[in-house]
């Protein structure tokens, strides 16, 4: 069943049940008002009808006396003699309604000073009263006065056709009026699940305009802005989707390179009579093609960890020439091969961060700037700024112009595929200097000019020098 039958259902049932309930009540508390005024009515009625009984003549006009009393008043009149009983009875045709003798109990009663008795036992069809009566003239001593209920009652018929009338016509209204609001009701909710199921079923979309100020426009506020949300996350999601399918194809394309080298480098080893110094060769470039591949591997470990747990550091404090000395160290004597004058800074300046990642960064970027630089120098400096030491590595070397630096944290990205394959680079040292200072809440800045050299500083945060 819709919600539109089911509203529509709920409203004429409660909407009938009330006016069914109203209707009834009203009807009660008309009878209970008509049946206290008949009461009223019959007391006082008896009153004047004693009176004139008890100025009757007990002659032949008696009984047409008594009869014209019934009459004009509408009651049954019933009298009783001396001894309790019954000696007229009007009208005459009813007269084995009345008991032929007036109970000890009532004649007891009446004698002993009740002027007037009323019998309203809600059990009863009658309304009936009861009065002594004191005359001489005639033998009546007591007057039982009676109406029948329905009597009393019977305007209520009349007031019901028009109660009844006008709940027909309430509940034709009601009906109407209940189909035409579980229509008004129903409508946004049909229009919101229709979008919701849309929207379910991938149609992202969807603007939903319903134009109402009420929670309805509220909730089609929220699809809407569900849907746009989820518009853009499936941009995203379409957007990671190609990264990771270039990324897979470049690891590939990583991977062919070497071991293509190695398959050739082996064959060549497999011929017989090669001499001893092509050997060495053919080794020797084997070897360094594997440690290649090494390399690469390495550096993905690194990135696949950081890309799934930020917590992979271990923050410390720590003295800052104790990670960049032996990194110097240990490129000096290439740079020096190369030609390229090195320095460093060796002051004592203590930074927060984990050691051996920055030590891991100052590495990736000396050893590029090794690479990428073919005369000149290299510095690898440090200052404190504030609150933060901020660390530089700067060369003379190659540079790298505009157009590159947008993607040159990405991964793989190279702005020389062949020259940095050449010089044993994975393509991949930048995008892991980048994920380890974003887990330190920092970031890789550079300076660099094609053909003149290039400079990649970041920052820590500084940390007073510990006591001794
Ligand atoms: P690679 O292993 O190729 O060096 P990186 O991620 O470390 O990979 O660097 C990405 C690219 O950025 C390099 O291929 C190179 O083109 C450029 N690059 C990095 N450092 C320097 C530098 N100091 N001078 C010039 N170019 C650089």
């Amino acid at each position: 069943m819709s919600i539109r039958f089911k509203l529509a259902w709920t409203f004429i049932l409660l909407l009938i049940f009330g006016i069914t309930a109203i209707s009834s009540y009203s009807i009660l508390f008309i009878r209970n008002y008509l049946l206290s005024v008949g009461e009223i009515q019959i007391q006082n009625d008896t009153e004047w009808l004693s009176i004139t009984l008890q100025n009757l003549q007990y002659d032949d006009t008696f009984e047409t006396n008594l009869n014209e009393a019934a009459r004009t008043s509408g009651y049954r009149l019933a009298v009783y003699d001396e001894d309790g009983a019954l000696f007229a009875f009007v009208p005459y045709h009813e007269i084995s309604d009345a008991p032929e003798y007036l109970s000890a109990v009532l004649q007891n009663q009446l004698t002993g000073g009740d002027k007037l008795i009323l019998d309203n036992r809600s059990d009863s069809d009658r309304l009936i009263t009861y009065t002594i009566l004191t005359t001489d003239l005639n033998p009546a001593r007591y007057l039982q006065v009676s109406q029948f209920k329905d009597e009393i009652y019977a305007p209520i018929k009349t007031i019901r056709w028009i109660i009844y009338t006008g709940m027909f016509i309430s509940m034709g209204l009601v009906i109407l009026v209940s189909v035409l609001f579980a229509r008004y009701i129903s409508r946004p909710i049909l229009q919101l699940e229709q979008s919701a199921r849309k929207i379910a079923a991938g149609d992202v979309d969807q603007t939903l305009n319903l134009n109402r100020n009420d929670e309805f426009g509220t909730l089609a506020d929220s699809l809407n802005s569900m849907a746009s949300r989820l518009r853009a996350d499936s941009e995203e999601m379409k957007k990671l989707y190609e990264k990771q399918s270039q990324f897979f194809a470049d690891i590939t394309h990583e991977l062919r390179n070497p071991l293509h080298t190695i398959a050739g480098s082996l064959e060549m080893l497999e011929m017989k009579d090669l001499p001893e110094h092509q050997k060495d060769h053919y080794v020797r470039t084997a070897m360094k093609q594997t440690e290649r591949i090494n390399r690469l591997f390495k550096d993905l470990v690194t990135l696949q960890r950081y890309d799934s747990d930020t917590y992979f550091i271990e923050q410390s404090v720590f003295n800052l020439p104790g990670v960049i000395i032996p990194v110097f160290e240990m490129y000096y004597p290439r740079a020096k091969e190369k030609g390229i004058e090195i320095e460093t800074d060796t002051d004592e300046v203590w930074v927060k961060g984990d050691p051996d990642k920055i030590e891991q960064i100052i590495d990736n970027l000396v050893s590029n700037a090794v690479k990428y630089t073919n005369d000149g120098r290299i510095e690898i400096r440090y200052k404190k700024k504030g609150k933060f030491v901020e660390i530089s590595v700067s060369d003379t070397g190659i540079g790298i112009s505009d157009e590159h630096l947008d993607r040159l944290f990405d991964r793989f990205y190279r702005t020389d595929k062949a020259r940095s394959r050449d010089k044993g680079g994975t393509g991949l040292g930048l995008s892991v200097v980048k994920s380890i200072l974003s887990a330190h809440d920092s970031d890789i800045k550079i300076r660099s000019k094609a053909g003149e050299g290039s400079t990649f500083s970041f920052q820590l945060p500084a940390e007073p020098v510990p006591a001794k």
